[in-house]
């Protein structure tokens, strides 16, 4: 768990007590570096997720951000939602193993999922996420990654 007020990632649990339907723990945690104390609540669920960013920026996984991105790429695609909230609750099922995803992980993954789902869709969101320097540059990401 990163510190909140100098993101040190050591910190150490000094209080732990559940809540009253066991579903939440609370702790009391106080980081090694500046002995800022602060109170994290715990849930058994993938919203504790967190997407590392570049930089060791990091922000809380945030579902909505992700639908809106895939919906995005498959706009005008006669794609159900039904299929979309498929796709995410598999990702989430994915990455709620680990206890931190990478910003380029996700991309990945998504990339993968659409890659079988929807050509189209797969081309505009790898597009708009990975960083093409040129219009040659994508044609080849496309050529090489469509090839079957
Ligand atoms: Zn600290």
């Amino acid at each position: 768990m990163y510190c909140i007020n100098c993101w040190n990632p050591n910190t150490k649990v000094i209080d732990s007590r559940a809540s009253d339907d066991g579903k939440t723990i609370r702790r009391r945690r106080e980081c090694e570096n500046c002995r800022n104390r602060f109170t994290t609540f715990e849930k058994m669920e993938i919203m504790t997720l967190v997407v590392e960013k570049s930089w060791k920026r990091i922000e809380k996984y945030n579902r909505e951000k992700l639908e809106d991105s895939i919906l995005k790429a498959v706009n005008k695609r006669n794609m159900s939602v039904w299929i979309i909230n498929d796709i995410i609750r598999k990702l989430e099922f994915k990455w709620g193993s680990k206890w931190e995803v990478t910003s380029k992980q996700v991309w990945k993954d998504v990339l993968e999922v659409l890659a079988h789902v929807d050509e189209v869709a797969y081309i505009r969101y790898a597009s708009v996420h990975l960083n093409f320097e040129s219009a040659k540059d994508f044609a080849e990401f496309i050529q090489k990654n469509l090839e079957k």
